[in-house]
This record gives C-alpha cells, structure tokens and sequence, in this order.
C-alpha cells in the first residue's frame, strides 16, 4: 500500500510532474480512478496523469521506490482491469495523445494515451491507416502489445506487425528506444510480450493507403448459423485479404435497418469490411449476401474511421465485463456444433461472440519473430460477456465460461492475451508457446523485481 498523505517522496514527485496527482482526497478522484470495466471498483493510492515521458519516468522511479502495485493505463479498456490498482499507484497515459503522421513515409507516431479513435482520426486525413480494433475507443498500446485484431489485419498484419519502434520507460527509469536496430530483445518482447516490459510512452507505426472502405453487417436467421458458419470457413480461407470481418452471435439492437418486429431478438451475423479498390466493393460483399436470406443488412461505402466505431454505441464504458478467448487452426465442425449451442443463448445486448479471421499476413510472420506466438491460428474468437447491472453478473459470467470451456476441445491450449481476464494467468506459458522462455529471459533483464506485474504476468526466474 503506497502512502497518500503528503511524504517527502510525494512532494518530490510532484514537483517534478507536468500532470496532476489525483488521490483519495481530491474532488476528481472517483472519476480519476474508473476503468472502462465498471466491474474493477478499486481505489488506488494514486493516479497519477501524465503529460510527457518525464512525468512517466518520475511516476515509474516513484513507484518502483515506493512499492505496491503499479498500473499502466492508456485507453483503460482491459477486461481484467489491469489498469487499476487498490493501494497502488496509476499511470495514466490518457492526456499523452500526440500523433504526427509522416505521409511521404508512409508512418506514424502517437503517444501511449491515443486510441484507435485518435489515431484514425489523424491517418485518415492522409489516406492511410493501419491495423486497429474493432471499436475507436480502446488505446492503441495496450492492444498493439498484446497483439492488434482487427478489420485490416488479414492484409495489413497484426497491428504488432506495423509496429516499426517504440519509445520506452523501463523499470529503472530509463527511456529507451526499441525498435530493429536497437535493444531488439526489448523490441521482440513488446510485441506481444504487452506491458510486461516498461511503459511505451510512443510507438511508431508502418501505414497503409486504405481511406473509404466497403462496410457493414448482414442479419440472418438462427436456424441458417450453421450456413452461415461453414459458409465463412470456406469462404474466407480463400478470400482475397482486402477483405476482413467476422461471423458472430447478436441479439438485434433497435436499428432502422432491421424490421421492428427482430429488435431484441437473437440473430447470427457476417459483419464484412472490404479494404480493396472502391469499385470491387460490392462484388466482394455478394457471396457473403446469397448465403441465406437476410433478416437486413447495412452495407455501404464509408471512411475507415467509421467502420472502427460502429459498435462504440453498443459498448460504452462502466457496464460489467467478462471475457475469454481462444485461438484455432480450424473451425471445425465441432467447433461450429458448440457455437450453434451457446451463441443463441447470448444473455444481453451488449454481449458479443466474434470469430476473427487472422490467416493471410499475420501467418506469413515466423513464429518466433515476435513474441506473439500463435502464428499458425487461423481463427481469433472472443466470447465477450457485457451487460449493465451487476445483478447479472452470475448469469453472463456462466455463460462466458461455459461457452469457453465447450469450446476447448476445439481449440489451441494458448489464446489471445488482450480477450483473457485475470483468471486466466494459468495458461501464461501457453499462450507464448515456444517463446516463453525467452520472454522470461527479457523480463529478467529489463523487470527483474516485476514492477510491472499487473498483466497476463510473465514472472522473470527468481
Ligand atoms: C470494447 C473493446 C473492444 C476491443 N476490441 C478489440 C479488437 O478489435 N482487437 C483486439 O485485438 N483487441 C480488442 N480489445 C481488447 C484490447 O486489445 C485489450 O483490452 C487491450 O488491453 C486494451 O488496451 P487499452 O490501452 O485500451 O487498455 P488499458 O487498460 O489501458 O491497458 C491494458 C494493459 O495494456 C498494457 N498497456 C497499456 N498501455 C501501455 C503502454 N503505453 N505501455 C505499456 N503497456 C501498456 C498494460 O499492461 C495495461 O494493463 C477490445 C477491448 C474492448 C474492451
């Protein structure tokens, strides 16, 4: 537990910041202390708001002092609630959202506190962008470290693949650059490795020439999943990379393009982004139109940043989080049998059941290029548990694990570290197969006393 009243160590601390320390007895300190996850209600000793590198360096030295629990946090949307602490100290990125694109090179950098938001906002004004999640609101650090799943990925890469450096606060409180030509041990773990290494106060990205894209959602009835499913199998095994998306399990929100008669009804989905040549758009979209006959579908040219925040609406923060995820090499017939089970038994909303497609560039990286692993996955699913109240939570948390655990048999023993929750650390060493043991090398020389250990943790050897 780090000490709030005013210490020496403290007011040395503050005096050295840019940005504001907000603890207990300050007015903003109940906002100060939220995480997208209304879930984690926890009450940190500190958040300490940083404007630059300097303040991460201090709050990083002060907290490695101190001792307790140290959080990063950059767009808070971790599902265990990494991003918060009791007791602890706070590193909030959030004010840190400088971007500078260079579009003769074709690259960008962008501070640790932007989200995918931020960042499209900034590329698409050039015609570029590259791999980012599915919604603009998550940070664009915590899921590029971890990996990168997105609209884009099975042409462009993870967005870990377009990492090109980062600047780096270790746990000694230095700043390092990490990139191909320096401290590459350091460079290899962040991919993947997540916030096990240091805090990346920027990270400088490859882009690509993609600005409109060919987007939306087609609606099919239950009883047709499993077309649906295998149709996708096929389909997208073959596909051309320009196109990205996902079948999924959703309980129809109340949106004009459905008739009203479905709203609040359960539905499965193909939610495709075409990111090839404008005019190829439409005739990318008609396979997956004829696979059966569409309760609705919302399909039209759009700039990328709006695909990236189709779902904003469906996802806002403070409701109740609980996730798992699981790789495949295949979807497997058995794998579809479990999803026609459990995906129409969704329980919210807000709840989600996506199938991601990562063949194409992500599977062209050697497996031990990047710390990230699970080169050979085909499929990325999530089983997202959202709601509202709290009340709920026995209910949607069943429904999470039960889902996860029938899809087990089908399914590689490691998974993505960004869809897992904290009750997952068990599966560490199989989530980075065989590069965990030089992953436990790298953490013992740049985190030998794991300061940083709120994350899936690689622990170094004692
Ligand atoms: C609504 C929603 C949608 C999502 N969609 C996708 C998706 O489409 N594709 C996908 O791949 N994932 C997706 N995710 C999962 C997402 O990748 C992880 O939740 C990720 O950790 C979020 O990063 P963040 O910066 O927002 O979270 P934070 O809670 O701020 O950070 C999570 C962890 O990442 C590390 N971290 C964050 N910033 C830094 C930094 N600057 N330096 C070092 N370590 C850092 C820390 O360990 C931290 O605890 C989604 C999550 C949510 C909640």
């Amino acid at each position: 537990m780090v000490a709030t009243q005013v210490s020496p160590a403290l007011e040395t601390l503050a005096a050295s910041l840019r940005g504001p320390i907000i603890t207990p007895s300050d007015s903003g300190y109940d906002e100060a202390r939220k995480v997208y996850n209304g879930m984690h209600d926890r009450r940190p000793a500190m958040v300490v708001r940083c404007a630059d590198a300097g303040d991460v360096i201090a709050a990083v030295n002060f907290a490695r002092e101190q001792g307790g629990d140290l959080s990063v946090r950059g767009g808070s949307h971790s599902a265990p609630g990494f991003g918060t602490n009791d007791g602890g100290v706070v590193i909030d990125l959030s004010p840190m959202k400088g971007i500078r694109v260079d579009p003769r090179a074709r690259t960008v950098r962008a501070e640790g506190g932007c989200t995918w938001g931020d960042f499209n906002h900034a590329t698409h004004a050039f015609g570029l962008a590259t791999t980012g999640g599915i919604v603009s609101t998550t940070g664009i650090a915590g899921l590029t470290l971890g990996g990168g799943i997105g609209y884009l990925a099975r042409g462009c890469g993870l967005s870990l693949d377009n990492l090109l450096s980062a600047d780096v606060v270790t746990a000694d409180g230095k700043f390092v650059v990490a990139s191909e030509k320096e401290n590459e041990d350091l460079f290899w773990a962040l991919r993947g490795g997540s916030g096990n290494f240091g805090v990346a106060t920027s990270l400088e990205y490859r882009l690509h020439p993609i600005k409109d894209i060919v987007a939306g959602i087609f609606v099919f009835p239950l009883d047709r999943a499993r077309d649906v499913f295998q149709f996708f199998r096929e389909y997208i095994a073959t596909a051309p990379e320009e196109m990205g998306g996902f079948p999924a399990f959703l309980i129809a929100p109340p949106l004009p393009f459905l008739p009203e008669e479905a709203h609040g009804k359960t539905f499965c989905a193909i939610v495709a982004c075409w990111a090839g040549p404008l005019d190829k758009g439409e005739a990318a979209m008609e396979p997956i139109r004829g696979v059966a006959p569409r309760i609705g579908e919302m399909v039209a040219p759009m700039p990328y940043p709006a695909i990236n925040s189709l779902f904003d609406a469906l996802l806002p923060p403070g409701l109740q989080n609980y996730w798992k995820g699981s790789f495949a090499t295949e979807l497997t017939d058995g794998a579809i049998d479990v999803h026609l089970k459990y995906g129409p038994q969704i329980p919210t909303m807000n709840c989600a059941m996506h199938v991601y497609p990562i063949n194409g560039a992500p599977s062209r990286v050697s497996p031990g290029a990047t710390a990230y692993a699970y080169r050979d996955a085909k499929f990325a699913t999530v089983i997202a548990g959202v709601w509202p109240d709290r009340a709920d939570n026995d209910k949607n948390v069943k429904w999470v694990r039960d889902y996860y655990k029938a899809l087990e048999p089908h399914s590689s023993a490691g998974g993505y570290i960004n869809f897992m929750d904290a009750d997952d650390q068990g599966r560490i060493e199989d989530n980075y197969k065989g590069n965990y043991d030089r992953l436990v090398k790298v953490k013992g020389k740049y985190d030998p006393g794991n300061l940083f250990h709120m994350n899936q943790n690689i622990k170094p050897k004692a």
